[in-house]
């Protein structure tokens, strides 16, 4: 990751050290196993033919369960120009609609992503859609033919929607229809559990939650 780093933000480390972006994603699939056996793999990606493999921080499922499968002081690949300073929280459903109207998936993912902001001090407005990495302020790629990529997944018009989300987290804290829930361990499912941390939607995300004093506008 450190040579990526390099190549790509002249940073040669695969720390990281302080993250300013949450980027929200879809897996395009029906179900978690796929996405973790393709990123288990580490091979060099289709569409870049790059490595290390892609990566994902958190993957949520449809139930609401939160995958953690990477540390978050480890820079993962997933959105080009902000790796080196973006949290990757991946969402398996077919589009960001979709997701949007899948209840236990999304209270899930707004919580966690709440939970981020709090923890690490990101601002609202760097909370984004893959489909929205060129506009943010802290997109930077050095290798020219990439400057201008990105993916079609989390467009603007769905993410205004999800940041709403997070507004009315906090506004309505314990409120808002969270409740604590049993995550499943992978290992239960036949995947190989030390590659996967879990996590499950709590009441210390909503505790978090309400503590945030101040959203940014967007
Ligand atoms: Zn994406």
């Amino acid at each position: 990751m450190a040579a990526y780093a390099e190549r790509h933000y002249g940073l040669r480390t695969h720390v990281l050290e302080h993250p300013r972006v949450i980027v929200e994603h879809v897996t395009v699939s029906r179900t978690f196993h796929p996405v973790f056996s393709e990123f288990a793999r580490d091979v060099p990606d289709r569409e870049l033919h790059e490595l290390p493999g892609l990566c994902s921080h958190f993957v949520i499922d449809t139930d609401g369960t939160i995958y953690q499968l990477v540390p978050l002081c480890l820079v993962c690949r997933h959105t080009v120009g902000l790796n080196y300073t973006a949290i990757r929280i991946e969402h398996v459903g077919l589009s960001d609609r979709e997701i949007m109207h899948t209840p236990k998936e999304l209270a899930a993912s707004v919580a966690l992503t709440l939970w981020l902001m709090q923890r690490f001090d990101i601002q609202l407005r760097n909370v984004i859609g893959h489909n929205e990495s060129l506009t943010s302020p802290f997109h930077r790629e050095l290798v020219w033919r990439l400057r201008c990529q990105t993916h079609g997944d989390w467009i603007r018009a769905d993410m205004n929607i999800y940041r709403r989300r997070l507004v009315a987290l906090v506004v309505g804290g314990s409120s808002s229809g969270l409740s604590p829930r049993p995550a499943r361990a992978p290992a239960e499912r036949g995947w190989p559990g030390s590659r996967v941390g879990r996590w499950s939607t709590s009441t210390e995300a909503v505790k978090l939650a309400a503590e945030v004093d101040k959203v940014p506008t967007f």
